[in-house]
């Protein structure tokens, strides 16, 4: 007898390519990772993540959907150690590559007498339920072909009629079995159909190619989202067919949009790729989604991987609903980007999003490049007011063109000043801007302050100008790094282009007075 608790375990994610990779899906794909290389590891038992690819249901296929999913799981840190395209010892890990081995299941199956072939048409099916409506009755198949005796049967079959093959349930009794989150379930046998495992195309239904593969993959727990507790008892039933052991399940808690339901569309962003898309750090994603139906203790909430690695278990997850909520994971995300993400790599994070507005070269993300270093500082800068790396362009712009950003020419206009006066204090910036180092913030800001002074202007009234000219906004980070970042190149030049838009503002402000 091999001792189960230091046996391998060994689990799988199994998408099927319909779409796009949902945050409920990464969810569970997350809690299976850390559940295989962390729980598992730490008892001392080798832990095994295979991927497989459940593409059964031909109508329902997304071309490049499969890359999509590998690309966006290899984004949010999930590795396999099995996979379509990694191989492994238990391949091919395309469920539409193994359809030869569905089949002698369900031959298996009909020659045990747990399954039955069945001819009913799809018009009939549809009458079935008709009537079942009309009777206010629980609709399912009636059971018709369950009876049909084996030489019908197999004229009907050399006929070439059209047939589907149907798992026998047992008629009455019960179906039990242990959840590792939510405990014992029970079903009552009477309540359950006898459900499709291989279809009139001769490819198989979810039950019979997921059950089937997970044995045959050595799978040792079932790490799945809630929607699939329905088809549990189905599958209990046909691992004890087939003579099989059970693997442990374990379904994942509901996730609630805010204020209730399914999470869709509706609500914001549902899609892995689209959290990437909108500025989203894997690890922050990472972060907030652990924490929908698993806790460690009451206030922990930042938890690097490496501390997921060795704190997540599944026996913490809750089987209670988590509820979805966007601005939590926006907070986790500032987080990331203000406080854990080093600047280089932040630097490097924020290049795809700023090359894909024109604002650097897509090769600006190595360290090495020219574009890199220019980067860098204004990042610096910057860091703390980013909450998703898609508003890059917006803050970062003006650091990264040669001009400000387009401005209203009446915000260089200060409080209390009149047009003329600003225009003078803009000419005295410029050679001011001529005389001082902007490497050295300090005396930069004195020497402005003295030029204020010999302006008989406060501060405040000199450096806002200064700030629109030189940015195009009224709110940045200190005047002074600002410029020291811009360059003093830049700098004048932006002070001389505010100098002549003023002018013509005040031109056009005359003419239109005649
Ligand atoms: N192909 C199923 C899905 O996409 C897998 C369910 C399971 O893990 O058993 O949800």
């Amino acid at each position: 007898m091999t001792d189960p608790s230091t046996t391998p375990v060994r689990v799988r994610f199994a998408p099927s390519p319909t779409g796009a990779l949902h945050v409920g899906g990464a969810r569970t794909a997350l809690f299976t990772w850390l559940f295989a290389h962390g729980e598992a590891k730490r008892a001392g038992r080798d832990g095994t993540f295979v991927l497989r690819i459940e593409d059964t249901d031909r109508n329902r296929l997304v071309p490049g959907a499969t890359e999509a999913i590998f690309d966006v799981l290899a984004w949010f840190g999930l590795t396999w150690q099995e996979g379509p395209d990694v191989g492994g010892p238990h391949g091919p890990y395309v469920q539409s590559e193994r359809a030869d081995l569905y089949r002698e299941h369900a031959e298996g199956l009909i020659a045990a007498g747990h399954a039955y072939r069945c001819f009913c048409t799809p018009e009939r099916l549809a009458e079935v339920r008709r009537e079942q409506e009309a009777r206010k009755e629980p609709t399912g198949y009636d059971r018709r072909c369950r009876g049909l005796a084996g030489e019908e049967v197999a004229a009907r079959l050399a006929a070439g009629e059209r047939s589907v093959v149907r798992f026998a349930m047992p008629l009455d009794g019960e179906t039990r079995f242990v959840d590792l989150i939510r405990g014992e379930i029970v079903y009552q046998n009477a309540t359950l159909e006898d459900l499709v495992l291989l279809k009139g195309d001769g490819f198989p239904t979810y039950h019979l190619a997921n059950v089937v593969d997970d044995h045959l993959m050595a799978i040792t727990h079932i790490t799945r989202g809630p929607e699939w507790i329905p088809s549990a008892p189905l599958h209990v039933r046909l691992y004890d067919a087939f003579g099989w052991a059970m693997p442990v399940l374990a379904h994942m808690p509901l996730i609630l949009a805010p204020g209730g339901g399914k999470l869709s569309k509706r609500h914001g962003a549902t899609a892995m790729e689209e959290f990437r898309s909108q500025g989203y750090l894997p690890e922050a994603l990472a972060n907030y989604l652990v924490l929908l139906g698993w806790s460690f203790d009451a206030t922990t909430e930042l938890f690097s991987r490496e501390d997921l690695l060795e704190k997540f278990s599944l026996e913490r997850v809750s089987a209670s609903p988590a509820t979805f909520d966007y601005a939590k994971l926006r907070w986790f995300n500032k987080q990331y980007i203000n406080h854990v993400l080093g600047l280089d790599d932040l630097t490097a994070r924020v290049v795809p999003f700023l090359a894909a507005a024109g604002l650097v070269d897509p090769a600006a993300a190595d360290a090495g490049h020219p574009d890199f270093a220019r980067l860098r500082p204004a990042v610096a800068l910057l860091k703390d007011r980013i909450e998703t790396l898609d508003e890059a362009p917006e803050l970062l712009g003006y650091f990264l063109r040669d001009e400000a950003d387009p401005y209203d020419p009446t915000l260089l206009i200060p409080k209390k000043l009149g047009l003329e006066e600003t225009l003078d204090a803009l000419l005295a910036v410029e050679r001011t801007l001529e005389e001082v180092d902007l490497g050295d913030e300090a005396a930069t800001e004195a020497r402005f302050r003295a030029l204020a002074d010999e302006l008989g202007l406060k501060p405040g009234q000199l450096f806002m100008p200064i700030r629109v000219a030189v940015t195009g906004r009224t709110q940045t980070a200190g005047l002074f790094e600002t410029m020291r970042v811009i360059g003093r190149e830049r700098c004048l030049g932006r002070v001389a282009a505010a100098a002549g838009v003023l002018r013509r503002h005040g031109d056009e402000a005359l003419s239109a007075d005649d």
